[in-house]
Order: C-alpha cells, then structure tokens, then sequence
C-alpha cells in the first residue's frame, strides 16, 4: 500500500519527458487541478489531479519531512544518514 501526497514545492518525475528533454515537474498548485512549471524549460501546465496521479513516476523532492525520506528508500537508511552525520560531528 502507497500512501502518495503532493504539496506546493515538492519536485515530481513524470512518465513522459516534456519536448524540451526534462522531466522535472515542480508542484506550483495543488486541488482538483495540478499546476506544475517543466523545470527544463519553465512551462507551466494545469492538469486534473486523476491525470497527474497516472502520470507521475515518482517525488524527487517532498518539502514533507517524513514523506521525503520514505521516498527516498525508508526510515532505515535516514537513520543511518543521521548517525553518519553524527559521528562526523563529534570528531
Ligand atoms: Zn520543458
């Protein structure tokens, strides 16, 4: 089961490369309709939300804490990302 939440900010992958060969969409708008602005080139584009939903790869980037990491492979490897961070530190 995928919990999947878009927010203003968070950077998604789409399935189809826009023609200017990017395909890094940045959420501008959230609701019944997405706007997204192509981080290649700075089109802006309004989509249904179903749509969006189909055509979305992944979230690069979640300005959510929580749903950023768990994008980003789990709990497990943050956590040990902290602790490298920590020893870092302490040296
Ligand atoms: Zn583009």
């Amino acid at each position: 089961m995928e919990i999947r939440k878009f927010f203003v900010g968070d950077v998604v992958q789409m399935r189809k490369v826009h023609p200017c060969g990017s395909d890094r969409w940045e959420v501008l708008r959230v609701g019944i309709d997405f706007r997204l602005r192509c981080l290649g080139c700075g089109r802006v584009i309004m989509l249904p939300r179903p749509r969006f939903e189909r055509s979305v790869r992944k979230v690069v980037s979640s300005v959510h804490p929580l749903l950023g990491a768990a994008e980003k492979g789990g709990a497990a490897r943050g956590a040990a990302a902290a602790e490298k961070a920590g020893e870092g530190g302490a040296l």
